[in-house]
């Protein structure tokens, strides 16, 4: 099997919003092979910047774009396509948006691996034998602090819904200690004691603030605490961890590559890691940063906010991966969040099925991509 073409799909929604929402538009990556069978994968970046990363001409022996690297090559030689790439891109990647679409290739060239053995990619990758996954669900914030009404209704759905538990993250928190705080109680207030909350900082804070909010937020009990800083803070996170040894600081969605990780869980002590596959370097190189992980004990909660094609990656990449825990899962509203492939992967009695069908185990639906289509 030989690799005869490398696409990349954009699509958007056109909202063109400041939030932190990664599901207004998507960058699905298509690898064709002379068998027929075609390989899909998504790099979570903008889509035009990835289309630049995949198509650029040659400006030097590091400095080149990605999809050449692929031409010719067996999608089995994943691990030679991955360090292909990452030299062609060292001058300008290793990190940031290089990585990202390094990722999608990765993800689609794995899709091909499992459909040419017909088996799933948990499969391929060696199973622990887990059929589903508890999801928590994973909320924005209001944009204004004073719309509780909005938070208890999130927070009753995720309840009602049967999620494991729920994480609130960005609009208006972060800012003020009294508006933080009333957002969070509303959560709690709705959930009951029991049920974990999680809780998503997006970098707004320093050390020294990070440590005063979470005394001020201890009696709401967050199961965990998200991106208090910067990924690059390592020393941040490890004083705010170990000024709050009762929760779980965990971050790394904005983390990259082994290297990256290691310091995060070597420096930063944190409790607990959360690389995305769409944009780490994929499973490739996300398996390496949770053998890196298992080997010191700390949990991994994949990131996910995207669409379903992640989903069905994360799923699968959950289900071979004995130190991962639960399955993000973002229940905005955006149709590319819902609508790019024709599965569905529903909350069913507090669990979410671990695909089956060969490869990732997703199809496209084309008639929402050429909907929602900028290239
Ligand atoms: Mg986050």
């Amino acid at each position: 099997m030989k690799i005869e073409a490398v696409e990349s799909i954009g699509v958007s929604t056109r909202t063109e919003r400041n939030a932190a929402d990664g599901s207004q538009d998507a960058l699905l990556i298509l690898i064709r092979t002379d068998t027929g069978l075609v390989g899909i994968g998504e790099a979570d970046t903008s889509p035009w910047i990835g289309k630049a990363v995949l198509e650029a001409p040659v400006s030097g022996d590091k400095c080149q774009g990605l999809a050449r690297q692929l031409l010719g090559e067996s999608p089995f030689n994943v691990e030679k396509i991955w360090s292909n790439c990452f030299y062609r891109s060292y001058k300008y990647g290793r990190t940031g948006a290089a990585l990202n679409v390094m990722s999608g290739i990765d993800m689609a060239l794995w899709d091909l691996i499992g459909k040419a053995a017909g088996q799933p990619v948990h499969a391929v990758l060696g199973s622990t034998g887990v059929d589903s996954v508890a999801p928590y669900a994973s909320v924005l914030f209001p944009e204004d602090p004073h719309n509780l009404a909005d938070i208890r209704h999130k927070a009753r759905h995720a309840v009602e819904a049967g999620f494991a538990g729920v994480k609130f993250g960005w609009g208006s928190f972060g800012y003020e200690a009294h508006h933080d705080y009333a957002m969070l109680e509303a959560a709690r207030e709705i959930i009951g004691p029991d049920m974990p909350l999680m809780i998503d900082v997006g970098m707004r804070w320093d050390t020294q603030t990070a440590i005063e909010r979470l005394e001020h937020l201890k009696p709401l009990a967050p199961y965990w605490v998200e991106e208090p800083c910067y990924a690059e803070e390592y020393a941040c996170y490890r004083a705010i961890a170990e000024a709050h040894p009762w929760t779980r600081i965990v971050g790394g969605e904005q983390e990259y590559n082994r290297w990256g990780f290691r310091r995060l869980i070597d420096e930063g002590r944190v409790k607990g890691i959360q690389p995305d596959l769409a944009r780490n370097g994929g499973i490739t190189e996300t398996r390496k940063v949770a053998a890196i992980a298992q080997e010191r004990g700390v949990p991994i909660f994949l990131h996910g906010w995207s669409t379903n094609v992640l989903i069905a990656a994360n799923l699968n990449f959950i289900a071979a991966t004995p130190n991962c825990r639960w399955l993000e899962y973002h229940v905005g509203d955006s149709p590319l969040r819902w609508n790019l492939t024709l599965e569905q992967f529903p909350v069913e009695n507090g669990r979410v099925r671990v695909p089956t069908g060969p490869g990732l185990g997703v199809t496209l639906n084309w008639d929402a991509v050429e909907r929602y289509r900028i290239f």
